[in-house]
């Protein structure tokens, strides 16, 4: 039975769904769920490609940063974790570009905290030296350095619609036809807003669980998360969740399981949530500014001075990975550290 077929089933039996309810099935579905069956990152044909598979400065430039941080914390034994490595090329980049760097790696144990099986299996041939955690508090206690690019914005987002009486859930439910198709709930009342009507508001329900574990590690021993993402700092009002095959926005609802579905990271909210629980924050800023302030110019003048014939490549991919009309103003980058260590690099 297709993964639409089974979501059509249940929706006849039990009622419409969330949108995060439907987006976690079409993500995480065991049997037939786009990250267990078919995740296409990178490469030919692929649905998206991310920072690390469009450059290798990107990977490069985040391991220099860890190595910086490391160095910060006073070179201790640390847990280098990963959160959502897709085939692993990000982490296959930092350590090559830091593989100089005396006693990092042996201080190092990386984890990569991935649950798709198809794209463990693509980060065991880049990261061989890895270890795997399904969640990050499976990862062994200590000091750690965590990264996460295009990671956040895998998690399931619930919408709300400013209606005339209130505010309606946006629901997946069944047409005429019994084929699947957005619908509102009921309204649920509310007092006058400032929201025009049609506005999107999106929460993630499982942001605040994430961020408390990465809270919790952070008291527990020092270290600083790293969270690289697309998302805005003040609300839009607009519907973000997108759905990308071969490259193109497809309809969400359409073929479930088969694209990936993502949804703009709220970047503020994230500030809100760690600085109530006492971690230390530092941006958001936009990937432009901080790569260039990592010295993205600088790693590509080296490159194209060592591979002359790989200059106007190497041009573009610092365009494309900084410039505003590209990577460099949609992604943004927040740091959220322990208390009382020195300020990260980049901010
Ligand atoms: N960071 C990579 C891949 C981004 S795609 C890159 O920049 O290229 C999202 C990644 O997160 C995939 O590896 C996916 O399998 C993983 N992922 C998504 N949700 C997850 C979850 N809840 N727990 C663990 N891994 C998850």
């Amino acid at each position: 039975m297709s993964l639409s077929d089974k979501l059509v089933e249940h929706i006849r039996d039990n009622g419409p769904l969330t949108v995060a309810e439907f987006m976690g099935a079409c993500l995480y579905d065991p049997d037939d769920g786009y990250y267990a069956t078919r995740p296409n990152i990178g490469g030919a044909g692929a649905d998206f490609l991310t920072a690390p598979e469009a450059s290798q400065m990107f990977g490069e430039l985040i391991g220099l940063w860890c190595a910086h941080e490391w160095d910060a914390l006073g070179k201790p034994a640390f847990n280098w974790i990963e959160l959502g490595p897709g085939r692993g090329v990000l982490m296959q980049d930092a350590l090559r570009a830091t593989q100089r760097i005396e006693g990092m790696h042996d201080a190092a144990n990386i984890v990569l905290v991935e649950t798709s099986e198809p794209l463990k299996e693509e980060q065991a041939e880049r990261v061989p030296l890895a270890e795997w955690a399904p969640r990050i508090e499976d990862a062994p206690p200590g000091t750690s350095l965590i990264i996460a690019n295009e990671f956040f914005d895998c998690l399931p987002i619930r919408q709300f619609i400013r209606g005339e009486d209130g505010w309606h859930e946006k629901l997946v439910g069944l047409d005429d036809a019994e084929k699947l198709t957005f619908g509102l709930s009921a309204a649920i009342p509310a007092p006058e807003s400032e929201d025009e009507l049609g506005t999107v508001r999106e929460i993630a329900p499982g942001l605040e669980s994430l961020i408390y574990d990465i809270e919790r590690r952070l008291h527990e021993a020092p270290g600083r998360v790293l969270i690289l993402d697309y998302g805005y700092t003040k609300p839009e009002g607009a519907d973000t969740l997108q759905a990308l095959r071969n490259h193109k926005k497809v309809d969400p609802i359409e073929r479930p399981g088969e694209s990936d579905l993502t949804a703009h990271v709220d970047f503020n909210h994230i500030a809100e949530l760690a600085e109530a629980a006492n971690l230390v924050v530092h941006g958001p800023i936009t990937q432009g500014a901080f790569l260039r302030a990592l010295g993205i110019e600088f790693r590509a003048d080296a490159l194209m001075r060592a591979n002359p014939p790989h200059t106007e490549r190497l041009k573009r991919e610092v365009h494309r990975l900084t410039h505003a009309d590209e990577m460099g103003a949609l992604f943004k980058v927040i740091c959220l550290s322990s208390p009382n260590l020195p300020p990260p690099a980049g901010f």
